[in-house]
């Protein structure tokens, strides 16, 4: 899912995974927004962004 990155940060998202093209320094994230899957997950492991792009292919 490509999403618009902006030049600032989403203030309600934390994120550390700094090899997304998303990721701002500050463990900030500048998507204007995000999806997290799977539906019916049963614990935090389970769940991860969609909207991650890995740097190198965005
Ligand atoms: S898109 Fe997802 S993985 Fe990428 S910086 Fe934002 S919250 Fe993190």
């Amino acid at each position: 899912m490509k999403v618009e990155k902006m030049s600032r940060p989403n203030e309600g998202i934390k994120c550390v995974v700094n090899t997304c093209h998303y990721y701002m320094n500050g463990d900030h994230c500048a998507a204007k927004m995000i999806q997290v899957e799977p539906r019916n997950a049963h614990d935090t492991n389970e769940t991860g962004c969609a909207t991650f792009i890995p740097e190198a292919q965005a």
